[in-house]
């Protein structure tokens, strides 16, 4: 099998990762890829730009690959399952239509509405109803999480602390239009957030582990909001009965209900979940992996599992016929960032690397190859991942990690799954 996988950061790397140890696999290449998957099997970097589809597709064309990977939500969103579709290869990812449970919040909630999928109450108001939103928002008291529908890039979410605060948002959203027109305006939900991947074929689902990221810059969870500095799983807090449960409320009538509605979905389904008193209910749906938690995930699946044939099965339809095991224990990853992140930084350092054990994988994200060295390019630098049979184990292996590697301004939280332990999940 010849796969094209596009994107650059840590996600990408892990799976060039695991997709270089298959036997199935002849030739990987990377749009554009980074430092780490330059030096992964099998594999080559490719320098296109994400956004030039015909480019991609003649490339593919050229280059007999079989299945393309999308690592983020951009080019899905904008369709370029579409663009291969039709020269008859097939992606892992969702068509332009079943994307949007992703590119458009407004258009999710009303699907969780249709299917009666467990989610916080909400109205969406399009830019011309802003008084009719400054209405709602004041019946509401305020309590409120406002959303801009389209993508932000993990900016669109305002928790309001004040009424003016609101007001303000509302009007950020609705009338400056900062990431888009329409706005979500939604109930204040409490409880702590796990994230669940599920592959899918359009008919079948089959979710890895629950995982557990931090978002926030700062240690004990303060500062300002990131891609993600960390993420552990299994998330102890997940428990079987509350699987299950998102299993049949959520996981289940989401692929259903795309297939019935004409859009099935074909890839992997992230959604995220806050466990609230009333039981788990969705924040929100993301159609393809998450960064870092592919990483963590990837190192827990089996070893014997094998990736190349689990992506060809989603996008063939197939996905029952193929193993997707976990092993027992915990996968911790670390990300390693640049002094300024998520602000301004430094990029061009050189890094350092030491041996790592075998079950402590450092993973690339911002990096690159220049003729002699590796160097930092990005705000996320690294990612640290380990696995071991107790979290603690995990944790302490991931720092391990994290301890390998140096370069000038290397900043990392040092209390991933900080929550869990407090909590014995080990
Ligand atoms: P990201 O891409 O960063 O995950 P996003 O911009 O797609 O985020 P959401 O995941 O919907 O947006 O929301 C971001 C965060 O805001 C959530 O992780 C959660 O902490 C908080 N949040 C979202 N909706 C609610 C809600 N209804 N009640 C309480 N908190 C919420």
């Amino acid at each position: 099998v010849r796969i094209l996988l596009l994107g650059n950061g840590g996600r990408e790397h892990a799976l060039a990762w695991k997709l270089s140890q298959s036997e199935l696999l002849d030739h990987l290449y990377v749009c554009p890829g980074n430092g780490g998957t330059a030096q992964e099997l099998k594999t080559t970097n490719v320098d296109l730009a994400l956004s030039d589809f015909p480019r991609l597709v003649e490339f593919a064309v050229k280059n007999e690959i079989n299945l393309v990977v999308p690592g983020p939500e951009q080019p899905l969103v904008d369709g370029i399952e579409t663009y291969f579709r039709k020269v008859g290869i097939p992606v892992f990812g969702p068509s332009v239509l079943a994307a949007r449970m992703e590119g458009s919040k407004a258009f999710s909630k009303e699907f969780m509405e249709r299917h009666s999928i467990p989610t916080a109450k909400f109205r969406v108001f399009k830019s011309y109803q802003f008084d009719e939103a400054v209405h709602y928002v004041k019946t509401c008291g305020h309590h409120v999480v406002l959303k801009a529908s389209g993508l932000a890039g993990g900016k669109g979410v305002l928790i309001p602390s004040t009424m003016e605060e609101a007001i303000t948002g509302l009007k950020d959203i609705m009338v400056t239009h900062m990431f888009g027109n329409e706005v979500v305006v939604e109930e204040l939900l409490t409880g702590p957030e796990i994230s669940v991947l599920a592959f899918s074929d359009g008919y079948s689902i089959t979710p890895l582990p629950a995982a557990q990221d931090h978002k926030r810059i700062g240690d004990g969870d303060v500062g300002l909001n990131t891609g993600g500095m960390g993420v552990y799983a299994p998330a102890p807090i997940a428990t079987p009965g509350i699987m299950d449960q998102i299993m049949r409320e959520t996981l289940k009538p989401t692929i259903d209900g795309m297939r019935k509605e004409g859009f099935p979905f074909t890839g992997i389904l992230f959604t995220g979940f806050m466990l609230t008193p009333s039981g788990p209910k969705v924040l929100e749906y993301n159609v393809r992996f998450g960064d870092p938690e592919t990483e963590a995930l990837l190192l827990l699946l089996e070893e014997d599992v094998d990736l190349v044939s689990i992506l060809m099965a989603c996008a063939e339809h197939h996905l029952d016929s193929v193993k997707v095991t976990t092993r027992e224990g915990y996968a911790v990853s670390v990300v390693m960032a640049s002094q300024g992140y998520p602000g301004d930084y430094t990029k061009g350092r050189r890094i350092e690397f030491k041996e790592v054990p075998s079950d402590v994988v450092v993973f690339h994200a911002g990096t690159t190859q220049t003729a002699n060295n590796i160097v930092t390019s990005g705000g996320r630098v690294l990612v640290a991942t380990a696995y071991a049979p107790t979290l603690e184990e995990a944790v302490k292996a991931a720092y391990v990690g994290v301890d390998s590697v140096s370069f000038e301004g290397k900043i990392y939280r040092r209390d991933i799954a900080h929550r869990a332990l407090k909590i014995g999940g080990g």
